[in-house]
Protein backbone atom coordinates (compact mmCIF):
# COMPACT_ATOMS: atom_id res chain seq x y z
CA UNK A 1 0.00 0.00 0.00
CA UNK A 2 1.16 3.43 -1.03
CA UNK A 3 0.69 6.79 0.73
CA UNK A 4 1.38 9.85 -0.88
CA UNK A 5 2.56 13.08 0.77
CA UNK A 6 1.19 15.99 -1.41
CA UNK A 7 2.89 19.23 -1.32
CA UNK A 8 5.20 21.50 -3.24
CA UNK A 9 7.21 20.18 -5.82
CA UNK A 10 7.55 15.88 -6.19
CA UNK A 11 5.80 13.90 -3.91
CA UNK A 12 7.43 11.43 -1.44
CA UNK A 13 5.53 7.70 -1.76
CA UNK A 14 6.35 5.55 0.59
CA UNK A 15 5.26 2.27 -0.49
CA UNK A 16 6.17 -0.46 2.50
CA UNK A 17 6.48 -3.51 0.23
CA UNK A 18 8.74 -2.09 -2.23
CA UNK A 19 10.85 -0.26 0.40
CA UNK A 20 11.28 -3.96 2.08
CA UNK A 21 11.99 -5.62 -1.49
CA UNK A 22 14.69 -3.14 -2.19
CA UNK A 23 16.43 -2.75 0.97
CA UNK A 24 19.80 -3.82 0.69
CA UNK A 25 23.52 -2.11 1.48
CA UNK A 26 24.40 0.12 -1.23
CA UNK A 27 26.70 3.46 -1.67
CA UNK A 28 25.16 6.96 -1.21
CA UNK A 29 26.83 7.92 -4.43
CA UNK A 30 28.29 11.15 -3.32
CA UNK A 31 31.24 10.10 -6.06
CA UNK A 32 31.31 7.88 -8.66
CA UNK A 33 33.78 5.52 -8.66
CA UNK A 34 33.21 5.23 -4.79
CA UNK A 35 36.22 5.94 -1.99
CA UNK A 36 36.45 2.16 -1.30
CA UNK A 37 37.96 1.48 -4.50
CA UNK A 38 40.35 4.76 -4.23
CA UNK A 39 44.26 3.49 -4.55
CA UNK A 40 47.28 4.38 -2.95
CA UNK A 41 48.61 3.97 -6.72
CA UNK A 42 47.28 7.92 -7.07
CA UNK A 43 49.55 9.52 -4.70
CA UNK A 44 50.72 13.26 -4.56
CA UNK A 45 52.92 13.05 -7.24
CA UNK A 46 50.07 11.99 -9.71
CA UNK A 47 47.50 14.82 -7.62
CA UNK A 48 50.11 17.26 -9.05
CA UNK A 49 50.47 15.68 -12.06
CA UNK A 50 46.54 16.41 -12.62
CA UNK A 51 46.89 20.04 -11.61
CA UNK A 52 48.93 20.78 -14.43
CA UNK A 53 46.66 19.37 -16.34
CA UNK A 54 43.95 21.14 -15.66
CA UNK A 55 45.48 24.38 -15.21
CA UNK A 56 46.77 23.73 -19.43
CA UNK A 57 43.17 22.68 -19.99
CA UNK A 58 40.67 23.32 -18.00
CA UNK A 59 41.75 27.12 -16.61
CA UNK A 60 38.28 28.14 -16.88
CA UNK A 61 36.73 25.58 -14.59
CA UNK A 62 35.71 27.91 -11.07
CA UNK A 63 36.87 26.16 -8.19
CA UNK A 64 35.72 24.81 -4.83
CA UNK A 65 37.10 24.99 -1.67
CA UNK A 66 36.61 22.79 1.22
CA UNK A 67 38.51 22.57 4.76
CA UNK A 68 38.24 19.86 6.91
CA UNK A 69 38.29 20.96 10.65
CA UNK A 70 38.44 17.76 12.63
CA UNK A 71 38.24 18.59 16.11
CA UNK A 72 35.17 18.15 18.50
CA UNK A 73 34.74 18.54 22.83
CA UNK A 74 32.23 15.64 23.00
CA UNK A 75 31.87 12.25 21.17
CA UNK A 76 28.24 12.13 19.31
CA UNK A 77 27.43 8.39 19.18
CA UNK A 78 26.01 7.96 16.29
CA UNK A 79 28.97 10.22 14.64
CA UNK A 80 30.12 9.18 11.28
CA UNK A 81 32.58 11.54 10.31
CA UNK A 82 36.57 11.49 10.81
CA UNK A 83 37.13 13.52 14.08
CA UNK A 84 39.94 14.48 16.59
CA UNK A 85 37.84 14.49 19.98
CA UNK A 86 39.75 16.65 22.79
CA UNK A 87 39.22 19.41 24.74
CA UNK A 88 42.93 20.14 24.86
CA UNK A 89 42.06 23.38 22.79
CA UNK A 90 45.98 23.62 22.15
CA UNK A 91 46.22 20.69 20.02
CA UNK A 92 43.72 23.08 17.60
CA UNK A 93 47.28 25.33 17.01
CA UNK A 94 49.82 23.02 15.41
CA UNK A 95 46.61 21.37 12.75
CA UNK A 96 45.87 25.07 11.82
CA UNK A 97 49.61 25.72 10.94
CA UNK A 98 50.01 22.87 9.00
CA UNK A 99 45.96 23.24 7.34
CA UNK A 100 47.86 26.83 5.82
CA UNK A 101 50.90 24.78 4.74
CA UNK A 102 48.93 22.61 2.92
CA UNK A 103 46.82 25.20 1.26
CA UNK A 104 49.73 27.70 0.71
CA UNK A 105 51.33 24.64 -1.29
CA UNK A 106 48.63 23.95 -3.37
CA UNK A 107 47.49 26.91 -4.37
CA UNK A 108 51.08 27.42 -5.33
CA UNK A 109 49.89 25.13 -8.11
CA UNK A 110 46.95 26.63 -9.49
CA UNK A 111 47.04 28.93 -11.90
CA UNK A 112 46.46 32.54 -10.84
CA UNK A 113 42.92 34.19 -12.10
CA UNK A 114 41.42 30.90 -11.32
CA UNK A 115 38.20 31.67 -9.35
CA UNK A 116 37.20 30.09 -6.28
CA UNK A 117 32.97 29.87 -6.34
CA UNK A 118 32.38 27.99 -3.81
CA UNK A 119 33.72 27.51 -0.12
CA UNK A 120 32.47 25.04 2.59
CA UNK A 121 34.00 24.68 6.25
CA UNK A 122 32.98 20.90 7.38
CA UNK A 123 34.08 18.85 10.82
CA UNK A 124 34.29 17.85 13.04
CA UNK A 125 33.06 21.58 14.57
CA UNK A 126 34.54 24.40 12.19
CA UNK A 127 33.37 26.70 15.42
CA UNK A 128 36.14 24.46 17.67
CA UNK A 129 37.86 27.51 16.07
CA UNK A 130 38.31 30.58 17.89
CA UNK A 131 36.71 33.63 16.55
CA UNK A 132 40.25 35.05 15.91
CA UNK A 133 41.08 31.81 14.40
CA UNK A 134 38.37 31.74 12.34
CA UNK A 135 39.36 35.36 10.79
CA UNK A 136 42.94 34.31 11.06
CA UNK A 137 42.12 31.13 8.40
CA UNK A 138 39.38 32.93 5.80
CA UNK A 139 42.31 35.79 6.08
CA UNK A 140 45.42 33.09 4.57
CA UNK A 141 42.87 31.39 1.80
CA UNK A 142 42.24 35.14 0.72
CA UNK A 143 45.33 35.47 0.39
CA UNK A 144 45.96 32.32 -2.32
CA UNK A 145 43.36 32.53 -4.17
CA UNK A 146 40.71 34.70 -5.74
CA UNK A 147 36.99 34.56 -4.94
CA UNK A 148 34.35 35.13 -7.19
CA UNK A 149 32.34 37.99 -5.44
CA UNK A 150 29.26 36.17 -5.78
CA UNK A 151 31.32 33.48 -3.23
CA UNK A 152 29.01 30.82 -1.52
CA UNK A 153 30.23 30.21 1.18
CA UNK A 154 28.95 27.67 3.93
CA UNK A 155 30.14 26.36 7.57
CA UNK A 156 28.81 23.87 9.63
CA UNK A 157 27.72 24.90 12.97
CA UNK A 158 27.04 23.14 16.35
CA UNK A 159 24.51 24.74 18.05
CA UNK A 160 26.92 23.98 21.76
CA UNK A 161 29.84 25.65 20.66
CA UNK A 162 28.58 28.93 18.85
CA UNK A 163 28.70 32.13 20.47
CA UNK A 164 27.17 35.54 18.67
CA UNK A 165 31.05 35.97 18.12
CA UNK A 166 31.76 33.15 16.35
CA UNK A 167 28.63 33.85 14.06
CA UNK A 168 29.84 37.25 13.20
CA UNK A 169 33.55 36.29 12.47
CA UNK A 170 32.19 34.29 10.03
CA UNK A 171 29.87 36.43 8.36
CA UNK A 172 32.54 39.43 8.52
CA UNK A 173 34.98 36.68 6.81
CA UNK A 174 32.51 35.92 4.21
CA UNK A 175 30.51 33.20 5.11
CA UNK A 176 26.55 33.75 3.82
CA UNK A 177 25.29 30.11 4.16
CA UNK A 178 25.16 28.17 7.66
CA UNK A 179 24.10 24.04 8.00
CA UNK A 180 23.29 23.53 11.77
CA UNK A 181 23.19 19.61 13.74
CA UNK A 182 20.04 19.31 15.40
CA UNK A 183 19.18 15.84 14.93
CA UNK A 184 16.64 15.24 17.59
CA UNK A 185 15.35 17.42 20.00
CA UNK A 186 13.90 15.05 22.02
CA UNK A 187 16.22 15.36 26.00
CA UNK A 188 16.22 11.58 26.41
CA UNK A 189 17.38 10.31 22.82
CA UNK A 190 20.08 13.64 22.77
CA UNK A 191 21.05 11.50 25.97
CA UNK A 192 21.73 8.44 24.81
CA UNK A 193 23.58 9.63 21.66
CA UNK A 194 25.43 12.08 23.70
CA UNK A 195 25.00 15.49 22.45
CA UNK A 196 23.05 17.27 24.75
CA UNK A 197 21.72 20.11 22.82
CA UNK A 198 18.47 22.77 24.74
CA UNK A 199 15.92 23.34 22.20
CA UNK A 200 16.27 26.79 23.54
CA UNK A 201 20.06 26.85 22.68
CA UNK A 202 19.34 25.52 19.11
CA UNK A 203 16.79 28.33 18.84
CA UNK A 204 18.78 30.98 19.82
CA UNK A 205 21.77 30.07 17.63
CA UNK A 206 19.24 29.92 14.91
CA UNK A 207 17.65 33.19 15.46
CA UNK A 208 21.31 35.04 16.05
CA UNK A 209 22.88 33.29 12.44
CA UNK A 210 19.54 35.35 11.01
CA UNK A 211 20.61 38.04 13.01
CA UNK A 212 24.13 38.55 11.82
CA UNK A 213 22.85 38.05 8.34
CA UNK A 214 23.42 34.56 7.20
CA UNK A 215 21.85 34.28 3.59
CA UNK A 216 20.76 30.62 3.94
CA UNK A 217 19.76 28.31 6.69
CA UNK A 218 19.98 24.45 6.69
CA UNK A 219 19.27 22.21 9.47
CA UNK A 220 20.11 18.67 9.81
CA UNK A 221 17.69 15.99 11.77
CA UNK A 222 18.39 12.24 12.02
CA UNK A 223 16.17 9.55 11.83
CA UNK A 224 16.93 5.99 13.55
CA UNK A 225 18.53 7.18 16.53
CA UNK A 226 17.95 5.28 19.91
CA UNK A 227 14.56 5.61 21.16
CA UNK A 228 13.11 7.97 18.58
CA UNK A 229 9.19 6.40 17.46
CA UNK A 230 7.25 9.02 15.55
CA UNK A 231 5.12 10.62 18.32
CA UNK A 232 8.62 11.17 19.86
CA UNK A 233 10.15 12.72 16.42
CA UNK A 234 7.02 14.50 15.48
CA UNK A 235 7.45 17.62 18.20
CA UNK A 236 10.96 18.04 16.25
CA UNK A 237 9.62 18.63 12.83
CA UNK A 238 6.91 20.88 14.32
CA UNK A 239 9.65 23.03 16.01
CA UNK A 240 12.04 22.92 12.73
CA UNK A 241 9.49 23.86 10.44
CA UNK A 242 8.11 26.82 12.90
CA UNK A 243 11.83 28.23 12.72
CA UNK A 244 11.25 27.81 8.99
CA UNK A 245 15.43 26.85 7.79
CA UNK A 246 15.69 27.84 4.48
CA UNK A 247 16.82 23.57 3.73
CA UNK A 248 16.31 20.61 6.04
CA UNK A 249 18.23 17.41 5.55
CA UNK A 250 16.59 14.59 7.69
CA UNK A 251 19.38 11.66 7.44
CA UNK A 252 18.92 8.17 7.97
CA UNK A 253 21.28 7.30 10.71
CA UNK A 254 23.73 4.45 8.65
CA UNK A 255 24.86 2.11 11.74
CA UNK A 256 27.87 0.79 10.57
CA UNK A 257 29.85 -0.17 13.69
CA UNK A 258 32.83 -2.13 11.87
CA UNK A 259 33.68 1.20 10.31
CA UNK A 260 32.61 3.37 13.30
CA UNK A 261 33.83 1.26 16.60
CA UNK A 262 31.55 4.09 19.01
CA UNK A 263 28.55 3.55 17.12
CA UNK A 264 28.79 -0.10 19.52
CA UNK A 265 27.81 2.35 22.27
CA UNK A 266 24.17 2.34 21.12
CA UNK A 267 22.52 -0.59 21.50
CA UNK A 268 21.13 -2.22 18.94
CA UNK A 269 17.76 -2.91 20.97
CA UNK A 270 17.25 0.52 21.48
CA UNK A 271 17.68 1.56 17.48
CA UNK A 272 14.10 1.85 16.45
CA UNK A 273 12.78 -1.20 13.14
CA UNK A 274 13.58 -0.39 9.57
CA UNK A 275 9.68 -0.67 9.60
CA UNK A 276 9.83 2.17 12.71
CA UNK A 277 12.01 4.32 10.81
CA UNK A 278 9.73 4.36 7.86
CA UNK A 279 7.23 5.55 9.94
CA UNK A 280 9.13 8.23 10.71
CA UNK A 281 10.17 9.07 7.70
CA UNK A 282 7.03 9.12 6.28
CA UNK A 283 5.62 11.48 8.64
CA UNK A 284 8.12 13.98 8.26
CA UNK A 285 8.21 13.89 4.74
CA UNK A 286 4.22 14.56 4.99
CA UNK A 287 5.11 17.34 7.15
CA UNK A 288 7.64 19.02 5.31
CA UNK A 289 6.06 18.40 1.70
CA UNK A 290 2.92 19.94 3.61
CA UNK A 291 4.54 23.09 4.94
CA UNK A 292 5.68 23.67 1.52
CA UNK A 293 9.26 22.09 1.20
CA UNK A 294 10.13 20.88 -2.15
CA UNK A 295 11.60 17.10 -1.80
CA UNK A 296 15.06 17.23 -3.43
CA UNK A 297 15.75 13.38 -3.15
CA UNK A 298 17.60 11.20 -0.79
CA UNK A 299 16.96 13.09 2.59
CA UNK A 300 16.79 16.90 1.56
CA UNK A 301 14.28 19.17 1.51
CA UNK A 302 13.83 22.56 0.36
CA UNK A 303 12.15 25.57 0.06
CA UNK A 304 11.14 25.95 -3.66
CA UNK A 305 12.59 29.54 -3.66
CA UNK A 306 15.54 27.79 -2.46
CA UNK A 307 18.48 27.86 -5.03
CA UNK A 308 19.11 23.76 -4.81
CA UNK A 309 15.47 23.35 -5.50
CA UNK A 310 15.54 26.00 -8.68
CA UNK A 311 18.67 24.22 -9.66
CA UNK A 312 16.50 20.72 -9.84
CA UNK A 313 13.91 21.97 -11.46
CA UNK A 314 16.01 23.48 -14.10
CA UNK A 315 18.06 20.35 -14.65
CA UNK A 316 21.07 21.69 -13.24
CA UNK A 317 21.53 20.24 -9.83
CA UNK A 318 24.83 18.40 -8.77
CA UNK A 319 26.17 15.88 -6.27
CA UNK A 320 29.19 15.87 -4.61
CA UNK A 321 31.16 15.21 -1.30
CA UNK A 322 28.54 17.70 0.16
CA UNK A 323 25.54 16.14 -1.12
CA UNK A 324 23.55 18.00 -2.93
CA UNK A 325 24.66 21.45 -4.70
CA UNK A 326 24.21 23.80 -7.40
CA UNK A 327 27.90 23.96 -8.28
CA UNK A 328 28.28 21.75 -11.48
CA UNK A 329 31.82 21.67 -13.06
CA UNK A 330 33.76 23.02 -9.97
CA UNK A 331 37.39 20.79 -9.74
CA UNK A 332 36.83 20.32 -6.13
CA UNK A 333 39.82 21.14 -3.43
CA UNK A 334 39.90 19.83 -0.25
CA UNK A 335 42.74 20.54 2.64
CA UNK A 336 42.85 18.84 5.74
CA UNK A 337 43.14 15.61 7.44
CA UNK A 338 41.10 13.15 5.34
CA UNK A 339 39.72 15.40 2.94
CA UNK A 340 38.69 14.73 -0.14
CA UNK A 341 39.13 16.26 -3.29
CA UNK A 342 37.48 15.80 -6.52
CA UNK A 343 39.15 17.44 -10.06
CA UNK A 344 37.31 16.52 -13.42
CA UNK A 345 39.62 13.17 -13.96
CA UNK A 346 40.67 12.67 -10.58
CA UNK A 347 39.83 11.93 -6.72
CA UNK A 348 42.10 12.54 -3.92
CA UNK A 349 42.32 11.52 -0.10
CA UNK A 350 44.53 12.72 2.48
CA UNK A 351 46.01 11.29 4.99
CA UNK A 352 43.39 9.64 8.06
CA UNK A 353 45.18 10.34 11.11
CA UNK A 354 46.81 13.55 12.23
CA UNK A 355 50.55 11.86 12.84
CA UNK A 356 50.67 11.15 9.08
CA UNK A 357 48.91 14.30 8.03
CA UNK A 358 51.89 16.35 10.09
CA UNK A 359 54.67 14.23 8.99
CA UNK A 360 53.64 14.34 4.91
CA UNK A 361 53.79 18.34 5.70
CA UNK A 362 56.80 18.37 7.46
CA UNK A 363 58.92 16.56 4.92
CA UNK A 364 57.80 18.98 2.11
CA UNK A 365 55.11 16.97 0.70
CA UNK A 366 51.24 16.86 0.17
CA UNK A 367 49.41 14.65 2.33
CA UNK A 368 47.66 12.83 -0.32
CA UNK A 369 46.69 8.59 0.91
CA UNK A 370 45.14 7.39 -2.09
CA UNK A 371 42.61 8.35 -4.86
CA UNK A 372 41.89 7.47 -8.30
CA UNK A 373 42.11 8.54 -11.98
CA UNK A 374 38.84 8.01 -13.67
CA UNK A 375 38.48 6.81 -17.18
CA UNK A 376 36.25 7.81 -20.16
CA UNK A 377 33.78 4.71 -19.05
CA UNK A 378 34.03 6.46 -15.29
CA UNK A 379 33.43 9.57 -16.33
CA UNK A 380 30.16 8.55 -19.05
CA UNK A 381 28.43 6.66 -15.76
CA UNK A 382 29.40 9.09 -13.25
CA UNK A 383 27.38 11.31 -15.28
CA UNK A 384 24.70 8.94 -15.66
CA UNK A 385 24.59 8.15 -12.35
CA UNK A 386 24.40 12.05 -11.07
CA UNK A 387 21.59 12.89 -13.56
CA UNK A 388 19.33 10.03 -12.58
CA UNK A 389 20.04 11.36 -8.65
CA UNK A 390 19.61 14.88 -9.39
CA UNK A 391 17.21 14.72 -12.31
CA UNK A 392 15.41 11.64 -11.62
CA UNK A 393 15.42 10.32 -15.39
CA UNK A 394 17.35 9.29 -17.97
CA UNK A 395 17.88 11.09 -21.82
CA UNK A 396 19.29 8.58 -23.87
CA UNK A 397 19.80 10.52 -26.95
CA UNK A 398 21.26 13.54 -24.20
CA UNK A 399 24.52 10.86 -23.58
CA UNK A 400 25.14 9.64 -27.12
CA UNK A 401 25.25 13.21 -28.35
CA UNK A 402 27.90 14.05 -25.56
CA UNK A 403 29.94 10.97 -25.17
CA UNK A 404 29.52 9.13 -28.75
CA UNK A 405 27.92 5.66 -27.81
CA UNK A 406 24.79 3.68 -28.50
CA UNK A 407 23.27 3.50 -25.16
CA UNK A 408 21.10 0.75 -25.19
CA UNK A 409 23.86 -1.23 -26.32
CA UNK A 410 26.52 0.15 -24.32
CA UNK A 411 24.65 -0.27 -21.30
CA UNK A 412 22.56 -3.12 -22.08
CA UNK A 413 23.37 -5.17 -19.43
CA UNK A 414 22.41 -2.21 -16.76
CA UNK A 415 18.87 -1.26 -18.96
CA UNK A 416 18.33 -4.84 -18.27
CA UNK A 417 17.37 -4.63 -14.56
CA UNK A 418 15.17 -1.72 -15.74
CA UNK A 419 12.75 -3.61 -16.73
CA UNK A 420 11.70 -4.85 -12.93
CA UNK A 421 12.26 -1.28 -11.62
CA UNK A 422 9.04 -0.34 -14.65
CA UNK A 423 7.37 -3.70 -13.58
CA UNK A 424 7.83 -2.39 -9.53
CA UNK A 425 6.53 0.58 -10.31
CA UNK A 426 10.15 2.50 -9.46
CA UNK A 427 10.54 4.05 -13.26
CA UNK A 428 8.51 4.73 -16.18
CA UNK A 429 9.38 4.51 -19.94
CA UNK A 430 9.17 7.83 -21.74
CA UNK A 431 10.17 7.36 -25.35
CA UNK A 432 13.91 6.42 -25.26
CA UNK A 433 14.16 7.22 -21.85
CA UNK A 434 13.25 6.77 -17.84
CA UNK A 435 11.82 8.95 -15.17
CA UNK A 436 11.63 7.94 -11.85
CA UNK A 437 8.35 7.66 -10.10
CA UNK A 438 7.59 9.21 -7.03
CA UNK A 439 7.70 5.70 -5.39
CA UNK A 440 11.20 4.90 -6.81
CA UNK A 441 12.59 8.09 -5.57
CA UNK A 442 13.21 6.85 -2.27
CA UNK A 443 15.18 3.71 -3.86
CA UNK A 444 17.12 6.00 -6.00
CA UNK A 445 20.49 4.19 -4.82
CA UNK A 446 19.00 1.06 -5.64
CA UNK A 447 18.22 2.33 -9.12
CA UNK A 448 21.12 3.46 -9.99
CA UNK A 449 23.12 0.19 -8.59
CA UNK A 450 22.80 -1.16 -12.22
CA UNK A 451 25.43 1.57 -13.87
CA UNK A 452 27.79 0.89 -11.05
CA UNK A 453 30.39 -1.30 -12.72
CA UNK A 454 32.85 -1.45 -9.40
CA UNK A 455 30.54 -2.58 -7.02
CA UNK A 456 30.86 -5.75 -5.24
CA UNK A 457 34.06 -5.90 -7.12
CA UNK A 458 36.34 -5.03 -4.13
CA UNK A 459 36.79 -7.62 -1.11
CA UNK A 460 35.52 -5.95 2.58
CA UNK A 461 33.56 -3.40 0.39
CA UNK A 462 30.65 -2.80 3.00
CA UNK A 463 27.71 -0.35 2.68
CA UNK A 464 24.73 0.92 5.08
CA UNK A 465 21.66 -0.20 4.01
CA UNK A 466 19.56 1.57 1.28
CA UNK A 467 16.16 1.77 3.42
S1 LIG B 1 29.75 17.28 16.60
FE1 LIG B 1 29.48 16.32 14.57
S2 LIG B 1 31.53 15.71 13.97
FE2 LIG B 1 31.63 16.11 16.18
S3 LIG B 1 31.29 14.13 17.13
FE3 LIG B 1 29.28 15.11 16.95
S4 LIG B 1 28.45 14.39 14.99
FE4 LIG B 1 30.65 13.96 14.99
Amino acid sequence: MADECAGAGRPVVVDRALLAKYDRPGPRYTSYPTAPHFTEEFDSAAYQAEIVRSNRDEADRPLSLYMHLPFCDTLCYYCGCNVVVTTRRERLEPYLLHLKEEIKRVAEQIAPGRVVTQLQWGGGTPTYLSPEQIRDLMATIRSHFTFDPALEAGVELDPRECTLEHLSALVESGFNRASMGIQDFDPEVQQRVNRVQPEQMTRAVFDNCRQVGFKSINVDLIYGLPLQTVARFLPTVETVIHMAPDRIATFNYAHVPWLKKHQKLLKEETLPSSGDKLDIFEVTAHRFTEAGYQFIGMDHFARPDDEIAVAQREGTLYRNFQGYTTHAGCDLYAFGMTAIGQLSRCYVQNVKTLGDYYAALDNGDLPVERGLMLTDEDLLRREVITRLMCDFALDPTDFEGRFGIDFDDHFAEALSAFGAFEADGLVEKRGRGYTVTAAGRLLIRNIVMPFDAYLGTREGERYSRTV
